[in-house]
């Protein structure tokens, strides 16, 4: 199966990539078609009945896939007729006491009032926010018998608090927090790029924030926003959020993403070896999405992306002064472009303010005319997309923006052109992992997909 996908991937994207012949307009057309049934992440089927429609449709509806959640209040109703005791669920609200809250559990308890307020674990309650859930169960004398609330986590797995009374002549409470289990769901999003820029799309398509931010990182070797992504793109993302008893805890990870860009297709896939604690995202012919450099090191954010919209300037000024000045409002985060070392950090004449990064095989990187620096020394070491400065005019420059200068062996070189360096394919066993691990992602999204699809006619 394998290989017929990369067959049929390698046949298209030969033809995204040559816009020259009348006919590669028609097929392009087929291909969104090709690629909805074909690939992947299959996304696309996951919304419904036409692929096409929900390929191109920014609106397309949120797919989540649905799982069956054990019913809790049913089970501990079912207790409270052998035991006699009650279970009660209430959200937190601003500004809530215990007594507050206790009250609205139905729990009448001052020892357990007073041990929540002078144990540090149970005083863990507090730092809920407002609407989330706390479950209380109490005897028939509005006795506290326990007390459970979710304090947050990652996607895979919440801490839960939980009190509990132990005893039964002399009251006495204990408190604990447990590491439980989310129900982990994929959330499937698609959108197209219009006039109003990518963050305007990532909205229209309900893409959460800390979701977009791993979009942008991910591709950064390959894309820079600033300048690349235009009106038309496309994208289709995969991504974990983790559930408790039915409740959003959090969002995890981007698991496979799709761009197509300018009629590019790049697709990202995450994946760690097998024994390794260490993922990273590789193209599915199983290339690191990782580069040794960025395509563009000023971040793209909302704030910066508004500076004169996608068309704001990127001055090719390369044969005059060895560099590419990029364009961005003062105070915009400047990133190494790559791991390295600080060899300079300070002023120099004409630079201003200006940070100079030592990589690898004698590459260097000048960053200049910052208003000001990340806390930095010379010396220190940076990994690639770390803050190193704020975008400026110090020095000779009439306007804030990043003068960007690439050198090997301090000769300097277009920086454009150093970010089609590639990276080799996984080769080997890792290879035959990576293969067989796609292969399991790509029949479990499908899986999926048959699900929503049946359930959406329901
Ligand atoms: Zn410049």
């Amino acid at each position: 199966m394998w290989s017929r996908l990369r067959e049929v991937f390698a046949r298209e994207l030969v033809v995204l990539v040559d816009p020259t012949n009348a006919l590669h307009a028609r097929r392009r057309k087929q291909l969104t078609a090709a690629v909805g049934t074909v690939f992947t992440l299959g996304m696309a089927a996951a919304m419904g009945v036409a692929p096409r429609n929900a390929y191109d449709d920014p609106h397309a509806p949120r797919v989540r896939e649905a799982i069956r959640l054990p019913d809790l209040r049913a089970q501990l109703e079912q207790l409270t007729e052998t035991d006699a005791t009650f279970v009660r669920e209430e959200r937190m609200q601003r500004g809530d006491t215990i007594a507050s809250l206790l009250k609205r559990l139905g729990v009448d308890d001052p020892d357990a009032q007073a041990f929540i307020r002078r144990n540090t674990t149970a005083r863990g309650l507090f730092a809920l926010n407002p609407g989330q859930t706390v479950q209380a169960e109490v005897d028939e004398n509005n006795l506290l018998m326990s007390l459970q609330a979710n304090l947050g986590g990652d996607a895979k797995a919440s801490r839960e608090l939980v009190i509990e009374r132990v005893g039964d002549d002399e009251p006495v409470y204990k408190a604990r927090v447990q590491s439980v289990k989310n129900e982990l769901h994929y959330e499937m999003l698609s959108g197209a790029i219009a006039t109003g820029g990518f963050f305007k799309a990532m909205d229209a398509a309900s893409v959460p924030d800390d979701i977009v931010q791993q979009m942008l990182s991910i591709f950064s070797g390959v894309i820079d926003f600033h300048h690349d992504i235009t009106s038309g793109d496309r994208f289709r993302i995969v991504y974990e959020a983790g559930f408790r008893d039915g409740t959003f805890v959090r969002n995890g990870r981007v698991v496979a993403v799709e761009l197509i860009n300018n009629n590019q297709l790049h697709q990202a896939l995450w994946y760690a070896p097998e024994g390794s604690t260490q993922g990273a995202y590789y193209t599915f012919d199983g290339r690191s999405m990782k580069r040794p450099f960025l395509r563009s090191p000023v971040e793209f954010s909302r704030v910066s992306s508004g500076f004169g919209g996608r068309d704001h300037p990127l001055h090719h000024q390369w044969a005059q002064h060895k560099g590419v000045d990029f364009a961005a409002p003062s105070g915009t985060k400047v990133m190494a472009a790559g791991d390295g070392q600080v060899e300079f950090v300070g002023q120099q004449n004409g630079y201003g303010n200006i940070v100079i990064l030592k990589h690898h095989s004698g590459y260097s990187t000048f960053y200049a005319h910052l208003s000001g620096f990340a806390n930095m020394q010379r010396g220190q070491r940076v990994s690639q997309g770390q803050i190193i400065g704020y975008v400026g005019q110090t020095g000779w420059a009439t306007g804030p923006h990043l003068h960007y200068e690439f050198r090997v062996n301090d000769v300097p070189l277009n920086p454009l052109a150093i970010a089609a360096l590639d990276t080799p394919a996984l080769s080997g066993p890792a290879r035959q992992q990576f293969l067989s691990y796609t292969s399991e992602m790509l029949s479990r999204i499908n899986a999926l997909r048959t699900y929503n699809v049946a359930s959406a006619n329901n």
